[in-house]
């Protein structure tokens, strides 16, 4: 059984009940683990996944609200025993300063089990995981740093995730998106870099995206029921606000 786990929900301020924005694809031999902040070990832990299980790492951009937990997740794997090899993979502008911070914490001391770093070209819709039970795909978002958003494929069901990750409207989030079971799209609030909930819903709807969830929202008592209207009134659909530790069933 396949199903997507929210690991938080947060733009890059969380409170107590939100930790910053990142996200799990549980598959039954793969599990994908979209970013990582806070300490993304105790969040899995939390949420009742087996660290043991993850198999692949997506480093979506180099912000710390996205990856800074990185180091410390697989400092905290590698103390724990693990043996399993895990693939690593973000562009270039996000890997190459990863490895540096990782040789600067000297984590040949300590990571112990394989990492396999894979740099990914900026390109659309680029193939990063083929296996059996499904394809997982990237494409360059529009943020203030080089950033991709994500689409997993699953082919026995032909059910479809899409992520957006942090982005201002762009062309690259439609074949990103297209016809999408679920689709989880930023709502940080119309900036440079970032996205409204409306226009989360005019993007959703311009790919015909059967659902619509946001994420990577405001905190600190935020109207959540006004967010979700706003993105209603351009979807045209119900709009669901995720949660941390809500699960999405892909299967
Ligand atoms: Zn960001």
């Amino acid at each position: 059984m396949a199903k997507l786990v929210i690991l938080g929900t947060s733009h890059a301020v969380p409170d107590e009940n939100h930790e910053n924005t990142h996200l799990a694809v549980v598959g039954d031999s793969r599990m994908v683990l979209i970013d990582g902040s806070g300490n993304p070990q105790v969040r899995m832990k939390k949420a009742g996944l087996d660290d043991e299980r993850l198999t692949d790492i997506i480093m979506t951009h180099l912000h710390p609200d996205h990856v800074s937990g990185i180091p410390l997740l697989l400092m905290g794997m590698g103390l724990s025993r693990r043996e399993r090899p895990l693939n690593v993979f973000a562009i270039e502008h996000c890997m190459e300063p990863m490895k540096k911070m990782l040789e600067w914490y000297e984590w040949d001391t300590w990571h112990f089990f394989p990492v396999h770093f894979h740099t990914l070209p900026e390109e659309d819709l680029h193939l990063v995981i083929d296996c059996d039970e499904f394809r997982l795909l990237t494409s360059p978002v529009k943020h203030f740093i080089p950033t991709i958003g994500v689409r997993v494929e699953f082919k026995k069901t032909g059910k479809v995730f899409a992520y957006s990750c942090d982005t201002a409207p762009t062309p690259s989030l439609i074949p990103l998106a297209k016809d999408a079971d679920i689709f989880v799209h930023e709502a940080a609030g119309a900036s440079v870099g970032h996205s409204s909930a409306a226009q989360a819903g005019e993007i959703a709807a311009q790919a015909n995206a059967k659902s619509l969830y946001l994420i990577h929202y405001p905190t600190g008592g935020y109207n959540y029921q006004k967010l979700a209207e706003e993105a209603q009134a351009t979807y045209g659909k119900p709009v669901i606000i995720t949660e941390d530790f809500m699960e999405i069933d892909l299967s």
